[in-house]
């Protein structure tokens, strides 16, 4: 047995936690299991067919139904959605004339905005009530308003201070709680940036982790490191520490990916991490890896030769799972991660 795959042991994780100089990739699975599948969805919110866009609102008629298919169809398949608390973009792309004027373009926002509050998840409690009855599915945070002063328009937490950060981090949690959403550690920032200001801020409001870098081009290998959008020059495949208590978990693969990405991903012992967009086509701009059928007739595809070619060794989780054992807040006992393995589980 290769001890990269099944170490550390409870204790030495344990120790790994206390200790805030190991940082770097963690290569650990429960026994048995030798590489891991994680999807998450990004830019989950209450718009409808009515709205600008449909981005979930539209409920089990819309791309969540579709995620819903896809749920059905692989019974061990989970979900990680990200969900903006109070959603504010309408366009992605800056389409205000502000966009030509210097110093003042970097001031204000150069795309048409909703009203604070049209998208707030407390003004939407069947679309919060819908959510929670989702099964094997998860919610963390993508931002508050996933709106950003100038050129980058989404990216949210951009130029901000950690102090900036924390309040607005604070915010979305408020919201999410008084909405009744249950939801997980978890962050995805908004326009994949993850400066040291948020990273701090994320351990000031006690988020455990962030899914910042996509990096859906780099050839596979256990020690290939992100070098695409969001963080670089962390692990493309296995969960890291970029911070004392909080780690990262990178996403490598989307819509575009040859299924041979995931294969490889998989061989490698690593953990593929899948992406979507909940909306395919917003003004201005086309998701690649929106929530469309064609997209999850290839991922439903891609699942049934996943679970013919590797069969149990894959732990199918979430995000949330997969940080949580390695947190600072678990206790040393996980029911995801129990410490004890039955032999007839080891032997798999
Ligand atoms: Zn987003």
């Amino acid at each position: 047995m290769d001890d990269w795959q099944f170490g550390p042991a409870q204790e030495l994780r344990r120790a790994f936690i206390l200790d805030d100089t190991k940082l770097g990739p963690i290569h650990w699975y429960r026994p048995g299991k030798s590489a891991a599948v994680v999807m998450s969805v990004d830019d989950v919110f209450p718009g409808t067919s009515q709205s600008a866009y449909e981005s979930g609102g539209d409920l089990e008629r819309g791309a969540i139904g579709r995620l819903l298919w896809l749920l059905e169809r692989h019974k061990q398949l989970q979900l990680t959605l990200f969900v903006t608390p109070d959603w504010r973009r309408i366009a992605p792309v800056a389409n205000r004339l502000w966009r030509h004027v210097p110093w003042l373009r970097d001031r204000v926002y150069l795309t048409s905005l909703l009203a604070k509050g049209t998208m707030d998840l407390r003004n939407h409690p069947e679309f919060v009530a819908f959510l929670n009855a989702m099964p094997r599915t998860e919610i963390a945070i993508h931002g508050l308003h996933h709106i950003n002063q100038g050129h980058s328009v989404s990216v949210e937490f951009q130029k901000q201070d950690r102090a900036s950060c924390a309040r607005m981090l604070k915010e979305a949690i408020r919201i999410f709680e008084e909405s009744g959403l249950r939801h997980v550690r978890g962050l995805q920032p908004p326009g994949w940036d993850c400066d040291l200001a948020l990273q701090q801020a994320c351990r000031d409001v006690g988020i455990e982790w962030v899914a910042s870098a996509r990096d859906i081009q780099t050839p596979v290998s256990k020690d290939a490191r992100t070098a695409m959008s969001g963080l670089s020059g962390v692990s493309m495949l296995f969960p890291e520490r970029i911070a004392p208590n909080l780690l990262h978990i990178s996403t490598n693969f989307q819509a575009t990916s040859a299924p041979e990405r995931a294969f490889d991903i998989l061989d490698a012992g690593g953990i593929l991490s899948i992406k979507a967009h909940i909306s395919k086509n917003v003004p201005g701009h086309l998701h690649l890896d929106g929530v469309d059928e064609l997209y999850m007739n290839y991922l439903d595809r891609l699942f049934d030769d996943i679970e013919q070619r590797y069969g149990d060794a894959i732990e199918w989780t979430t995000l949330n799972q997969l940080a949580n054992p390695l947190s600072a807040s678990s206790s040393t006992s996980s029911p995801e991660y129990p410490a004890a393995q039955p032999i007839a589980d080891r032997a798999a």
